[in-house]
């Protein structure tokens, strides 16, 4: 019977196996099929403290992995496949064979950026491309960039870019926006911003490999192909969390985000989310693992008073 089990190796998951096995919990994590999760995608990490040069966002993940395994975090290569959270111990499925007995669980699976499914996209994703203003806008100072989106995102990040940008175009498939009345109205009265109506991304173009220079867009109701010059590329179209296994057994909302309360609590007793998985708001690793640490202490105390 393990103690505490965790479900991903993100900042979150990481995080959370530090304090566990500094509380002497033993716990076991399960790295997903992206091991070190997001920041693995992406090259410099500027805003995670304690790095002032910065650190790249692979190595940052190597860190907190040894970080986790020197207080004795069994880490095991694989993925959760099935969960059975109706009551403690709880169990959990590791690549559809072994099952484990736990007395808490912390799923910290995070959520993913949904793509445009381009190959020049995953190609250049943390040169050039990127699902996250906040994380690397700053990379964007006095160049041309584009959003694409129309949701409350895209405008919070057309907006947010615009800080460093020169020029900022909202690209988005339809002729109306579907963000909220509010955001839509600071993005039109934005004299950085522009808007590209109608249309959709067909390519990302990298003539000198690996720098982006343009796009080439679709006018969805005439056909017409259009070349853009831009330096950067925000995807802004919406995120999924990795929620699927835990359907049906806590309660999320309307998103398939996970509900906490208090913190970290889901609406199963003994298990705690953390990271991306429950909050689509601040999505960053900071916030992450600050609520890995959170998830960890709630696991104790859960442990401690049952
Ligand atoms: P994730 O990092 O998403 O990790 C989720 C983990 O869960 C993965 O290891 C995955 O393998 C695992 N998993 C999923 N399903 C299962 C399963 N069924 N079984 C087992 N494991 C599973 N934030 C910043 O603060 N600064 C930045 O500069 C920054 N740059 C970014 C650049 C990019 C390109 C992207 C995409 C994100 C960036 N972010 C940045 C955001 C940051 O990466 C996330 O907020 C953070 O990684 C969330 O951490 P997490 O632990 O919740 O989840
Ligand atoms: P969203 O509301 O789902 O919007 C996604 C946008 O991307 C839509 O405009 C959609 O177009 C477009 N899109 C989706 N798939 C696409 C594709 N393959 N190609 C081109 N465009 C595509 O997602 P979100 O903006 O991330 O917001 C998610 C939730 O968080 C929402 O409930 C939102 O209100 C909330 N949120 C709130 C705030 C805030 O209140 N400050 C800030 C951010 C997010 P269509 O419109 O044509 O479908």
């Amino acid at each position: 019977m393990k103690n505490v089990t965790i479900i991903g190796s993100g900042p979150a998951g990481y995080t959370a196996a530090i304090y566990t096995a500094r509380a002497n919990l033993n716990p076991i994590l399960i790295e997903g099929l992206q091991p070190g999760g997001q920041l693995t995608t992406t090259t410099e990490v500027d805003n995670f403290p304690g790095f002032s040069s910065g650190i790249k966002g692979p190595e940052l993940m190597d860190e907190m992995k040894k970080q986790a395994l020197r207080f004795g975090t069994e880490i095991l290569n694989g993925e959760i496949t099935a969960a059975n959270l109706s009551k403690n111990p709880f169990s959990v499925t590791i690549n559809e064979k072994d099952l484990y007995q736990t007395k808490t669980v912390i799923i910290a699976t995070g959520a993913s950026a949904k793509l445009l499914n381009l190959e020049s996209e995953k190609r250049l994703m943390g040169y050039g491309v990127s699902a996250c203003a906040t994380c690397d806008g700053f990379f964007f100072k006095e160049k041309e960039v584009v959003v694409v989106g129309g949701g409350d995102t895209a405008m919070e990040e057309a907006n947010f870019l615009t800080k460093f940008a020169s020029k900022v175009t909202v690209i988005h498939r339809r002729d109306q926006l579907r963000a909220s009345k509010i955001l839509q109205k600071h993005a039109f009265e934005n004299n950085k911003i522009n808007f590209c109506w109608d249309s959709v991304v067909e390519d990302i173009m990298d003539p000198d490999q690996g720098k982006v220079t343009g796009i080439k867009l679709k006018n969805v109701k005439t056909g017409e192909v259009t070349k853009k010059n831009c330096d950067g590329v925000f995807l802004a179209i919406g995120h999924s969390p990795n929620t699927a296994i835990f359907k049906g057994q806590l309660e999320m909302d309307k998103m398939g985000y996970i509900v906490s309360k208090d913190g970290t609590k889901t609406s199963v007793p003994g298990i705690f989310a953390c990271g991306d998985v429950q909050d689509h708001v601040y999505r960053q690793a900071v916030t992450a693992a600050g609520s890995g640490c959170a998830a960890a202490i709630e696991a104790e105390r859960f442990i401690e008073q049952s």
